[in-house]
């Protein structure tokens, strides 16, 4: 039994593709055997993202996102359109956010980008197919009220977008942002994962949820450790 899972999680890569000015964590996911693959969160430089695939002969069947921010989905109409992709996620919640995309381009000083429908909307819970595995669904409002984690327990990473980062957390600080209900969905949607997941976030180097929780000034746990 563990051999099998051993081998499960060792087929799924990824690898992270910084995109747009804020360097934006777009990440390509992929199954080693059968080369399927999602990209989540495809802020722009959608060329970037394409030349990849193709010099790894990747064939990209979805797109995951996060949450409704410019540079988490500027890229993602086009490289819908290009490739006739069916855009998962975020929670509904951030629809507001994604039919804001002409005002958000002009406010981030980015190329405009196309509002667009998601195919599937997320909740809490969801389980999402994607490179040939299945990543949970993690509810996780504050930063936006919207926002969603891809979590993979066997491979031990979590896709975390502006949630957390290493040594700080989300702005909160946007319209229907909340503080709050931030740390409450790090501290008890995304600690009780365990301290071994690596977690990939929007901006900035890779952490652990164990770090974080030891060391991060805004959800460090003073009784830890
Ligand atoms: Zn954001
Ligand atoms: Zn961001």
């Amino acid at each position: 039994m563990l051999e099998i899972r051993f081998i499960f999680f060792r087929r799924m890569r990824y690898q992270v593709i910084p995109v747009t000015h804020y360097q934006q964590n777009c990440s390509i996911i992929w199954d080693e055997a059968t080369r399927v693959g999602a990209v989540i969160d495809p802020g722009g430089e959608i060329d970037k993202l394409l030349t990849f695939c193709e010099q790894h002969q990747i064939q990209l069947e979805k797109i995951l996102l996060t949450h409704g921010h410019m540079d988490h989905v500027g890229g993602t109409s086009a490289l819908a359109k290009a490739l006739q992709l069916p855009i998962i996620g975020p929670h509904r919640d951030d629809k507001f956010w994604i039919d804001a995309l002409d005002q958000q381009a002009t406010m981030m000083g980015m190329p405009p980008a196309e509002v667009f429908e998601p195919t599937t909307w997320l909740k809490d819970g969801d389980v999402v197919e994607a490179a040939n595995t299945q990543f949970e669904v993690i509810h996780c409002p504050g930063h936006t009220p919207g926002h969603v984690v891809f979590y993979h327990a066997d491979a031990g990473i979590a896709f975390v977008g502006d949630v957390l980062f290493q040594g700080s957390i989300g702005r909160t600080d946007f319209p229907r942002g909340n503080h709050q209900q931030l740390l409450d969905a790090i501290r008890n949607k995304l600690w009780p994962l365990g301290d071994d997941i690596t977690f990939i976030p929007g901006h900035g180097p890779l952490s652990t949820f164990g770090r974080e929780k030891q060391s991060n000034p805004f959800v460090a746990d003073p009784n830890y450790g």
